[in-house]
């Protein structure tokens, strides 16, 4: 009787031949990660002394696209539009916030960096253990992981994940 024994360390010599192509894999799925990632935008005031504080407070906050500012409510929003501590806002203005107050003659405008979340993704070196190859991609930065997945804002504000991690990955997925 006949027993078929693999050569001692040859399933780990596999995995190191194939450390490469997976590393390449990981790279691919990192710069289609990179393309699909939406930019960050950045609230700008007009700097001069007739912004209200709350937007004074708001300068220079940064967030990605797919998400809101988180912006300090006024009285009166609070008091006659059912508002919390803060005014959710997609962008200067945005009545879908639901405040009326913080939106009233208010000049800010937004700033967009195109590589805002591109920048927070990085695939790591191959790691060999025993049998198995690993290479990490990941995005790491302030609420990349609400860019990714999405959020939900109090009032029952909705905002989309931009799944440009899980679209990276599916891109090159497909192509194998
Ligand atoms: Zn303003």
């Amino acid at each position: 009787m006949a027993k078929f024994t693999p050569a001692r360390g040859l399933e780990e010599a596999l995995a190191r031949m194939l450390a490469p192509a997976v590393h390449r894999i990981a790279v691919q799925v990192e710069i289609e990660a990179k393309r699909l990632a939406p930019p960050t935008k950045r609230w700008v005031t007009m700097g001069d002394d007739k912004v209200r504080p709350t937007h004074v407070k708001a300068q220079g906050q940064e967030v990605p696209e797919n998400l809101r500012f988180s912006i300090n409510s006024m009285q009166w929003d609070r008091e006659h539009r059912g508002l919390g501590k803060f005014t959710y806002m997609i962008e200067p203005r945005d009545r879908t916030s639901r405040a009326v107050a913080n939106l009233r003659n208010c000049r800010c405008t937004t700033h967009k960096d195109p590589d805002g979340i591109a920048r927070t993704i990085n695939s790591g070196q191959p790691v060999v253990t025993g049998k198995t190859v690993t290479v990490t991609v990941s995005a790491q930065g302030p609420m990349v992981v609400e860019a990714e997945v999405g959020t939900v804002y109090p009032g029952n504000l909705v905002a989309g994940g931009a799944h440009f991690m899980a679209g990276g990955a599916a891109i090159v997925a497909a192509r194998r």
